[in-house]
């Protein structure tokens, strides 16, 4: 099978590494393609440099309102072809197909919020801070900049960045995961169709060699990385030491709260498409659900049924509600913990392991499956499972409910189903977490907001989309001047 390319310089070229790794389909194992992988990427990662250094020099002075038109014609093209990228997210990540569209969805309204920064990068003046001085602040582009991207948004998450890194005046060099590289060369190669200067945006492949080279480069600014928590603090620490501007997502175990108000039918359902979404493999998704009071077990009932009810199956077949996770690595991890939990004390209510979907008996699927009373001293409750998986805890009080989400090492999420406004006040006030749901189950932040995150969730300062990302990919300059009206002069 031939080996995948890099864009560099608005060509498609070969990589220098020797090695590859197959792209697998989660669905039944298929090979889709080589990616380049291991030793070699890092020279792969130099010429992108060179690249974009080349690019930015001249982009930077381009007027933004130029800088931004690209942006426009990318949002059509990318709309064209919404079908045809979603069914290869779908093909390599496993999710069903209407949560591929969703996700390009979410991808073209980054670019549209992008389009607004002509406005956003607008910044502050003051006249006569003293008599004939004027004080004003300026934003400028920072350089070669660098996304590092999971595997669970093979779309979206990079457009977190990438437009607003451009429309600021920055070079780009995109890494996507190896797991899932065939949506970005898909989009690259409408980027190719856009009219950017050669080397303003590059994707390079490969896994931790070609991250490190980024990391390392004196080159490279500004590092955007989304991915677990543990690479997430390595990017930061070694990143903010070779003196680069860094954002880092980290992993999740987002809470759910139901109180004995909220209304059991739309909880039930809303909860459930959040856990089983993407395989629950989505860094919002909902882990772990505390009732609390006396209603726990009517909307015990109302989730198991509604769990039970979800359709697995593969991605492309349009009755599937639900596609299998990403490896076999991951399956048997999810599996591993799943028994953890019973050992740890848990009930299986729902046991989805042994799912068999019929023509895709390799497939990595697991079916819904619900841990009640998981133990609060286990490994299960802190670990961030990241399948379709949901925890089921009971607690007497809204106060203790909310002391268990703020107990967590992660803050990605925290969401309170509830019909008391009173309550739902004091929830997002207390809860430790960057994004807050009240009755709403999957707290993602529209392209406008940034895509918030906490503790363990997140390293860094300036989040990515909207505002943050036009401030994190730029540097601000204040100026004073003085111009006394005496030194005019008559003409
Ligand atoms: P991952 O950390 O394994 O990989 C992310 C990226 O880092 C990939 O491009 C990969 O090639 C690279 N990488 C992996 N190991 C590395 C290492 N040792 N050194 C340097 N680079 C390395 O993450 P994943 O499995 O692809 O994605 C799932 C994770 O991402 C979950 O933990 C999920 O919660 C998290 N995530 C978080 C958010 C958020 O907004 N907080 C969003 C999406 C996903």
């Amino acid at each position: 099978m031939s080996v995948l390319e890099n864009y560099i310089s608005n060509k498609w070229v070969a990589s220098k590494s020797q090695s590859s790794i197959g792209v697998i389909n989660p669905a039944n194992q298929e090979e889709l393609a080589q990616v380049p992988y291991g030793s070699g990427t890092a020279v792969d990662i130099d010429v992108a440099v060179q690249a974009g250094v080349k690019a930015y020099n001249e982009w930077k002075d381009v007027p933004v309102m130029q800088r931004v038109q690209p942006l426009y014609k990318l949002k059509r093209l990318l709309e064209e072809n919404l079908d045809d990228i979603a069914e290869t997210i779908t093909l390599e990540s496993g999710k069903t197909l209407a949560e591929s569209k969703g996700e390009l969805q979410r991808a073209i309204e980054n670019v549209e919020t992008a389009c607004g920064a002509p406005m956003l990068m607008q910044s502050e003046f003051s006249e006569n801070i003293a008599r004939g001085v004027d004080e004003f602040m300026i934003r400028q582009p920072l350089g070669v900049t660098a996304c590092i991207a999971p595997f669970n948004f093979p779309s979206m998450i990079t457009f977190w960045f990438l437009p607003y890194a451009i429309a600021c005046g920055n070079s780009m060099i995109v890494k996507p995961s190896e797991k899932v590289p065939l949506t970005m060369i898909k989009i690259f190669k409408l980027i190719d169709q856009i009219g950017l200067p050669e080397g303003l945006v590059n994707m390079v492949h490969g896994g931790k060699e070609s991250v490190d080279a980024l990391l390392e480069h004196p080159d490279v600014k500004a590092i955007s990385f989304v991915g677990s928590t543990g690479v997430a603090r390595y990017i930061y620490s070694k990143g903010t030491q070779y003196g680069k501007r860094v954002q880092a997502q980290g992993g999740a175990k987002n809470p759910v709260i139901v109180l004995p108000d909220a209304d059991v039918e739309m909880a039930s359902k809303i909860i459930s498409d959040s856990v089983y979404g993407c395989a629950g493999q989505r860094c919002l998704a909902a882990s772990t659900i505390v009732t609390v009071g006396d209603q726990n077990n009517e909307i015990k009932d109302a989730l198991y049924e509604s769990s039970k009810a979800k359709i697995t199956g593969f991605g492309l077949d349009e009755k599937v509600e639900m596609g299998p996770v990403i490896t076999k690595d991951s399956k048997d991890r999810i599996n591993y913990l799943i028994q953890k939990g019973v050992d740890e004390g848990a009930n299986i209510l729902l046991d989805g392991r042994d799912a068999k979907i019929s023509g895709f008996e390799n497939g990595n699927f697991i079916a819904p499956t619900i841990l009640e009373n998981v133990n609060l001293n286990g490994e299960v409750i802190e670990t961030e499972i990241f399948g379709p998986v949901m925890s089921l805890l009971h607690m007497n009080t809204i106060d203790d409910a909310i002391a268990f989400v703020n107990n967590g090492k992660y803050g990605n999420s925290a969401c309170l189903f509830t019909n008391n406004g009173a309550n739902a006040r004091k929830f997002r006030n207390q809860a430790m977490a960057g994004n807050i749901g009240i009755n709403i189950g999957v707290a993602a932040p529209m392209a406008q907001f940034p895509f918030s995150g906490w503790k363990d969730s997140f390293f860094g300062d300036l989040h990515g989309q909207g505002r943050h990302a036009i401030e994190f990919f730029t540097q601000t300059k204040v100026v004073i001047e003085r111009w006394p009206k005496e030194w005019s002069r008559k003409f």
